[in-house]
């Protein structure tokens, strides 16, 4: 580990989001000087003033991500989450600000959400497992909630721990509460790449070729944290796996219609499902989309379809008056995610750098924890905290394509993204598509000769009768076959 036990350290934080911002406050506590590099104009497209927040800790697990590192991201949640209620305290008398914030979520799983109840499902027994309180309750006990017909509620939670907070209001409490500590400095600059001396990175070097030097340099720039990684020279170049944008949209909302807790879905196909969050009397926060690089409408600006399906999911799916509530403003920002799909949290096997990004729908959440565990490992004191997101010598499971969890969860994600907002599939046609694209997948992307019977078959069906009716036999004939794996 890169130790540095002298708290007189001068330590360079990079990135103006909350990751950031938590560490530069929990370096400061430790006795370290700060000098956080926070481009002001990076903020417009920054995922923390994007970002709802839930503080979900429960409400974020999904019945597919079920190993024993998404239970340790599980239990990261949950104490970050403790950490919470002191942490924004502390932010609040720092800063002279209150900062906007509540308790209470309540999780609907309908008859839209394909996989809705089998979420629910998961959330339900992570909770038991971590004795924390929750109910099944009453679509009536559910204020604000009026769904369309189509949409009826199949399993409400009420988990009465799961909070939430204003981010923007947060943000500002942060700058304010840094800003007013004397070891602290601030630069409203981009970072355009790291310095290095002897192999031990030593500062950073501004566009206009100024040089900031550091003892230790933490990247907490969320997305922009690879195209620093990238400019590395290769003797310097980490294992971890890279990061990738996942571009969010929401909207604020003006309503006289009252939630004073979240509602929301469980996460759905590729996203954090719909969800309405408070923001003080006479507005919300609608959220979320998720566009990966690649896939339409990840161009930085809000695209139509994005605030068509948030529109149609939070109206006919929560509230049916909401249709005469106006936008008052939309937010998009890009969410880091690492390809392994787990934070990167930590000292890095290049001496005098961290990593402190990946946290994809959680990092508003994490926060807190991560700022701990940062400044912690850097000024050498021993933490009770179990940090299971190291980069440290981190790669990426070679065995990914034989993986069959993976097609099918691909393949069912992609079903039940396609018809959304509004469609549905009839009889049990969504799942035969699911197994058909299963199976295609799988012929298509992975190794090994498994499925070579399977495409014979398919070869000799269609040489024997080359019609197009045989692709519907075709079309059964893949979706009934479990794909190995
Ligand atoms: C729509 C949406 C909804 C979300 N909802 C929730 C939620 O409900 N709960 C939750 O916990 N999380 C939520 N998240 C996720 C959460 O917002 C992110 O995980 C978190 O904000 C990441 O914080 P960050 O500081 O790492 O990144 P950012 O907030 O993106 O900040 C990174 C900053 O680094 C700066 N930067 C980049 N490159 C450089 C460089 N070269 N030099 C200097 N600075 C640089 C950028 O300007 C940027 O401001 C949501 C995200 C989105 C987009």
């Amino acid at each position: 580990m890169n130790v540095v036990t002298n708290h007189s350290t001068h330590v360079l934080v990079v990135g103006s989001g909350i990751i950031g911002g938590a560490i530069s406050l929990a370096l400061l506590r430790k006795g370290v000087s700060v000098c956080q590099i926070r481009p002001l104009s990076g903020r417009r497209e920054s995922a923390s003033l994007a970002a709802g927040a839930m503080l979900g800790a429960f409400a974020e697990v999904t019945a597919d991500k079920n190993s024993a590192l998404d239970q340790e991201e599980t239990a990261f949640r949950v104490r970050s989450s403790s950490l919470y209620p002191e942490w924004l305290a502390e932010l609040s008398a720092l800063s002279g600000s209150a900062i906007d914030s509540g308790m209470g979520t309540f999780i609907v799983a309908n008859t839209f959400g394909r996989h809705d109840l089998r979420n629910i499902q998961a959330i339900e027994r992570e909770l038991a497992r971590f004795g924390s309180p929750y109910q099944t309750v009453d679509e009536c006990d559910v204020p604000g909630y009026h769904p369309n017909e189509r949409y009826l509620p199949r399993k409400i939670l009420w988990l009465p721990q799961e909070g939430f907070v204003d981010t923007v209001a947060l943000m500002s409490a942060l700058d304010a509460a840094t800003e007013s500590h004397p070891r602290f400095s601030h630069e409203n600059c981009w970072v355009d790449r790291l310095m290095l001396r002897s192999g031990k990175v030593c500062g950073v070097v501004l566009p206009d070729g100024r040089e900031l030097e550091g003892d230790h340099v933490v990247l907490a720039a969320g997305v922009g944290t690879q195209a620093l990684l990238e400019a590395l020279p290769d003797e310097a170049r980490l294992s971890s796996p890279r990061l990738m944008p996942g571009k969010g949209t929401s909207l604020i909302l003006e309503t006289s219609e009252h939630f004073p807790h979240v509602l929301r879905s469980p996460n759905r196909d590729f996203a954090c499902g719909i969800h309405v969050v408070p923001r003080g009397k006479g507005r919300i926060y609608v959220g979320a989309t998720n566009r990966t690089a690649s896939c339409p409408g990840t161009s930085t600006g809000a695209s139509v379809e994005e605030v068509h399906d948030l529109l149609h999911e939070v109206v006919h799916e929560f509230n049916t008056s909401l249709d005469s509530a106006t936008i008052e403003s939309i937010r998009v920002g890009s969410r880091p995610i690492c390809v392994d799909g787990y934070p990167l949290v930590g000292s890095t096997e290049c001496p005098g750098l961290s990593l402190a990004t990946g946290t994809y729908r959680n990092g508003v959440l994490m926060a807190p924890l991560i700022g701990l565990i940062i400044a912690s490992e850097i000024v050498g004191d021993s933490i009770d905290e179990a940090n299971p997101f190291s980069p440290r010598g981190r790669k990426l499971r070679d065995d990914t394509l034989s993986s069959s969890a993976l097609f099918k969860s691909g393949a069912e994600g992609i079903v039940s993204f396609l018809p959304s907002p509004h469609g549905a599939l009839p009889y049990k046609r969504s799942e035969e598509l699911s197994g058909f694209l299963h199976t295609l997948l799988s012929m298509a992307l992975k190794d090994g000769d498994e499925l070579e019977s399977l495409r014979q078959e398919a070869r000799r069906l269609l040489q024997s009768q080359p019609m197009n009716e045989s692709f519907a036999q075709l079309f059964f004939m893949l979706g009934e076959h479990q794909a190995v794996g």
